[in-house]
């Protein structure tokens, strides 16, 4: 069989188990099928201390490039690593660089097999969270208050022109939290929004608490509403698809009650709690998504997981391991399909595909890796395979289906 042709994306290597799966992915699934045209960028960690993290700034630009990346799970430095890896700083994590680049949202969405079944009864499709990693309680400043006292909110314009209000008069000690975000910020969280609803065909539920917030959320769905009767409305028309705005209240209640197959955008802390319920309400980080979404349509995927550090202990002392290595492998098909879709390449979407397919199929035979036997709940009875092992099956199944 001739090799599928490809043009360029970006690849981002990164660390511990994910970074020995990366290049078994590679090796046994993509290389002897697609003619593999990447720009490699090293984001490993002795390559980002090495180059003063100067790469994971470079992988970000090659993105706007190139449009389209996919990047491996990558260690965030604490005080711990620094020590570990004998760090010149304390490093960045490498997501929060290039999504400062790209200015762009994260959409989180769960692979479902049949076998795994989520906790929600009525959850037939993927609940995909849209959350808006910029400013609110992220980027705020706080004060823990021993005494009474006035706490004050001023706003002092470039022009001179002050606003003031009192927020309280202490009369006791307490907790006072002063936090922001930005019409831009919020403005490419709403088109990445759309664009991602348009892209993937789906309803857009967005919720905030405006009824309470009355200027901070409010802000946000005016935006929001504003931007998609202005730029988007005609076009979700024409797909049949519609964008909602509820209170998150109703919106929780609403989620519960579904069938699933839609996206929830939601704010920075709503998006960071939600997130977490939505994926373990759904089996499983192993069996997550995730894509970096521009607003001028550029596009990072990655596995939703970490670099999995307690597996990647037990390979260093010569233990095979049972990894689940689905996340890695739906982020490089997620690459693939979309440089097929920018480019019109028809067999490298097919290929992508059926790499998708043969994964779960392999998953509904009842062969998968240990996480999944652990909560396995299908009909045949499932098991435990090393990733090695798991990752060979799935070739198999894919040159049998290509
Ligand atoms: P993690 O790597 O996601 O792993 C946490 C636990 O979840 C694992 O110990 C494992 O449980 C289970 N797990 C996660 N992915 C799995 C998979 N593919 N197959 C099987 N089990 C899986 O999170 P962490 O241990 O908190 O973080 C480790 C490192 O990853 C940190 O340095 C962190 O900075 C980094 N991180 C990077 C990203 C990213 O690049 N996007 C995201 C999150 C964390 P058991 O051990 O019980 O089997
Ligand atoms: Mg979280």
């Amino acid at each position: 069989m001739e090799k599928i042709r490809m043009n360029k994306i970006v690849e981002m290597d990164g660390d511990e188990m994910t970074r020995i799966i990366w290049q078994t992915i590679k090796d046994e699934l993509l290389s002897p099928f697609v003619e593999l045209n990447t720009e490699y960028y090293d984001l490993g960690l002795p390559h980002r201390d090495e180059t003063n993290d100067q790469v994971s700034i470079d992988a970000g630009e090659a993105i706007k490039k190139y449009r389209v990346g996919v990047k491996c799970a990558t260690i965030t430095p604490n005080a711990q690593r620094v020590a570990e890896y004998h760090l010149k700083e304390m490093w960045k994590s490498p997501n929060g660089t290039i999504r400062a680049i790209l200015d762009g949202t994260v959409f989180r969405t769960p692979i479902l097999v049949s076998g795994v079944k989520p906790a929600v009864r009525s959850w037939q499709k993927p609940i995909t969270i849209a959350r808006h990693a910029y400013g609110d309680v992220y980027k705020a400043t706080e004060f823990r208050l021993t005494k009474p006292g006035r706490a004050e909110l001023l706003f002092t314009a470039e022009d001179g022109e002050q606003r003031r209000a009192t927020i309280y008069d202490f009369e006791c000690g307490g907790v006072l939290q002063g936090m922001f975000n930005k019409d831009t910020s919020i403005e490419s969280f709403a088109r990445s929004c759309f664009n991602y609803a348009i892209e993937t065909k789906q309803d857009l539920w967005f919720s905030t608490k405006d009824t309470i917030s009355k200027q901070y959320d409010q802000t946000f769905k005016l935006i929001f509403e504003d931007i998609f009767n202005r730029e988007y409305k005609a076009k979700f028309d024409e797909l049949g698809i519609t964008y909602f705005y509820t209170l998150i209240d109703d919106a929780v209640a609403r989620v519960i009650r579904s069938k699933g197959g839609y996206i929830w955008a939601c704010k920075n802390y709503d998006g960071d709690v939600m997130s977490d319920m939505v994926s373990t309400a759904f089996g499983s980080l192993a069996m997550m998504t995730s894509v970096l979404v521009s607003p001028d349509g550029n596009f990072e995927y990655e596995a939703a997981h970490g670099t999995v550090t307690r597996h990647y202990y037990r390979y260093l002392a010569g233990e095979t391991t049972s990894t689940n290595p689905i996340a890695t492998i739906f982020a490089w098909t997620g690459a693939l399909k979309k440089r097929g879709e920018l480019d019109g390449n028809a067999a490298l979407v097919r290929f992508a595909k059926t790499l998708e397919e043969a994964s779960l199929a392999v998953i509904e035979s009842g062969r998968m890796t240990r996480d999944l036997a652990l909560m396995w709940q299908g009909d045949v009875k499932a098991e435990t395979l090393t990733t090695d092992d798991f990752i060979a099956a799935v070739r198999k199944e894919l040159e049998a289906r290509l």
